[in-house]
């Protein structure tokens, strides 16, 4: 029989790492770390990201240790600048206006690889979870190790945490799966090296009617580019969407001339499309808790689109409050039982509000489109404040 109690973390993404980091030196509980993929594998290792002023915010009250490394392997994240391809700009937004610090640049290989690093020995690599469930020894887990074929279980868990992402199986099995929510767009993703004269830096969006580039430097001398379009409701991509000379009158203004800005993305993207990963905007449900000792965390308590660069942010927000929650639990004598409960009461308004407003940002993305008009609502006290709001309402550790 276990005199600790048993915590399982299926995944170490954002949230499962960002975790197990936080919990690694207790040793009153018995912790596990599942990851599907190998030691030196990165999913998504061809893109990057950028992450909010929020979540380094919240980071840094809780793990700060975590969250000087991250800023010392990133660039600032300091402006936010949107135009039209033709070179109008219609917001040029300094971040400091409101927010408290700078959110971050940075490729997706390096985050992973510096969440992962100091709680490597913590995490079994290759271990692909392929069952869960409650049996007669409490919650378990079954996992498949691809180093060997092997298949093991887990039993005895109190308290289990989905960190396994868009596609949770923790999530399905014990909260019921859900259909996403299709947008109606279509936001691939390529990363591509900077070369000479780049006149990319810091965060920008450049519009042509509803279809958009989103671009910015990250270390390695790499530039990231999101491009969209609009796409009809059976959510398929037509594959002559995807073709390079589409892609480029997708984005070339009207009068044929792209500012200095456009016209480097633009070739880029020719130059890179064999290069790009395609796939569409979704969101779904807020769900954290609704199975005795079962807590969803990321992407898989809260899919949510893109638009406002808060996903993987939001990832970090809920790994400093599940952290904080199990701390003082274990600090307190409280048993682990009512951690999903008490995250959820602490996430729930504030992850909703997130979804809703990454969700309605995604205004000028959409089909038919002014993105004139709808930059120009961004810069209204309306926006703002919610942006403020975003930025600055962090979670804050108990006392
Ligand atoms: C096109 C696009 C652009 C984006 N850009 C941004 C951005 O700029 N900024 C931002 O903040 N967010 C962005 N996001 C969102 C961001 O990618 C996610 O919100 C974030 O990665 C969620 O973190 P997570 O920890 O929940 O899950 P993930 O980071 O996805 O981690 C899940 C982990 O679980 C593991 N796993 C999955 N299944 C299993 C299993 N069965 N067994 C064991 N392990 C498993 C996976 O290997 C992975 O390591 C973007 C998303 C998309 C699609």
């Amino acid at each position: 029989m276990q005199s600790r109690p048993r915590v399982v973390v299926a995944g170490s993404g954002i949230a499962g790492s960002l975790i197990t980091s936080g919990l690694a030196d207790r040793d009153d509980i018995d912790l596990i770390c599942l990851e599907r993929v190998g030691a030196h594998e990165h999913m998504d290792a061809g893109t990057g990201l950028n992450v909010g002023p929020n979540a380094l915010k919240a980071l840094a009250a809780v793990m700060p240790e975590r969250a000087q490394t991250i800023i010392a392997n990133s660039l600032p994240w300091e402006r936010w600048t949107i135009s039209l391809t033709d070179g109008r700009v219609l917001m040029d937004l300094p971040l400091d206006t409101v927010a408290d610090n700078p959110g971050i640049r940075i490729r997706w290989a390096e985050l992973y690889a510096l969440l992962r690093q100091p709680i490597d020995s913590r995490i079994r690599f290759g271990a692909e979870l392929k069952q869960c469930g409650r049996g007669e020894d409490g919650l378990f887990v079954t996992y498949t190790d691809r180093a060997d074929g092997s298949e093991n279980r887990i039993d005895g868990i109190d308290l289990l945490i989905g960190g396994d992402g868009r596609y949770s199986q923790v999530r399905d099995h014990f909260f019921g799966a859900e259909a996403p929510n299709f947008l109606g767009v279509c936001l691939y993703r390529v990363l591509f090296p900077a070369g000479d004269n780049c006149p990319i830096q810091d965060y920008g969006q450049w519009f042509n009617g509803s279809n958009r580039l989103l671009a910015f430097r990250v270390p390695g001398d790499f530039v990231y580019c999101a491009g969209s379009f609009p796409i009809g409701a059976d959510g398929i991509i037509p594959d002559a969407m995807k073709q390079p000379a589409s892609l480029r009158l997708a984005y070339m203004p009207a009068d044929g001339k792209p500012s200095p800005q456009a016209a480097y993305l633009i070739d880029a993207i020719q130059r890179y499309s064999d290069r790009i990963h395609w796939a569409r905007l979704q969101d779904g449900t807020v769900r954290y808790n609704g199975a005795p000792g079962v807590l969803a965390v990321g992407d898989s308590a809260h899919p949510m689109v893109p638009t406002l660069g808060q996903g993987a942010t939001q990832a970090v927000e809920d790994a400093c409050v599940v952290v904080d929650e199990i701390r003082w639990a274990l600090d307190n004598g409280v048993g682990l039982d009512g951690v999903a409960a008490r995250v959820e009461a602490r996430r729930r308004e504030r992850v909703q509000f997130v979804v809703d407003f990454s969700r309605e940002a995604t205004d000028t993305m959409l089909a038919g489109s002014d993105p004139v008009q709808g930059t120009l609502k961004k810069l209204q006290p309306a926006f703002q404040t919610r942006l403020t709001t975003l930025y600055r309402d962090v979670p804050v550790p108990r006392a």
